[in-house]
């Protein structure tokens, strides 16, 4: 398929989701970032987001919790490029009932190139990025050629 691009803004649309193990953790860099975390528009699967909001104040706009579905609510929501980037502390050490939707929202948030940090060092590194805060191009399928073509 042939790419586009789409223009991520200066207030990025951040979904936030840690298993249970990894919670205490994201809570924490929640709170370390809570400053420039809040000049932007927050997502959370339903347990992570309201336990974020409960600990740093933060508004997150929370979703169903991952096992029942809240992880494929936010693939959708990449799909339709409503996510601009995610911070998701998924488990090594542990196996979790819903590893299929897991998967699958690694996979959609890669088809649709959103930064992903899946650990505490890489959001650093996503965080202290300059793009963060500002505009930013992604490449993306351009799915629209591609039906524009199919249909001639
Ligand atoms: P939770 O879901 O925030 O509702 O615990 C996280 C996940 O497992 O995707």
């Amino acid at each position: 398929m042939q790419t586009t691009y789409r223009t991520l803004s200066s207030n990025k649309h951040i979904a936030l989701v840690a298993h249970d193990h990894c919670k205490a953790d994201l809570i924490n860099w929640c709170k370390t970032h809570r400053t420039l975390l809040a000049h932007h528009t927050l997502y959370g699967t339903g347990t992570t987001g309201s336990l974020i909001h409960r600990e740093t104040g933060l508004t997150v706009n929370s979703l169903l919790s991952g096992p029942m579905g809240g992880d494929q609510q936010l693939g959708g929501l990449i799909a339709e490029n409503k996510i601009d980037l995610m911070i998701f502390f998924w488990d090594p050490m542990n196996a979790v009932p819903h590893d299929p939707d897991v998967k699958a929202l690694m996979r959609i948030a890669t088809v649709w190139n959103i930064p992903v940090a899946m650990n505490m060092a890489s959001a650093d590194f996503l965080i202290s990025s300059p793009f963060f805060n500002d505009t930013c191009d992604i490449r993306i399928p351009d799915y629209q050629g591609y039906l524009n073509e199919r249909l001639k």
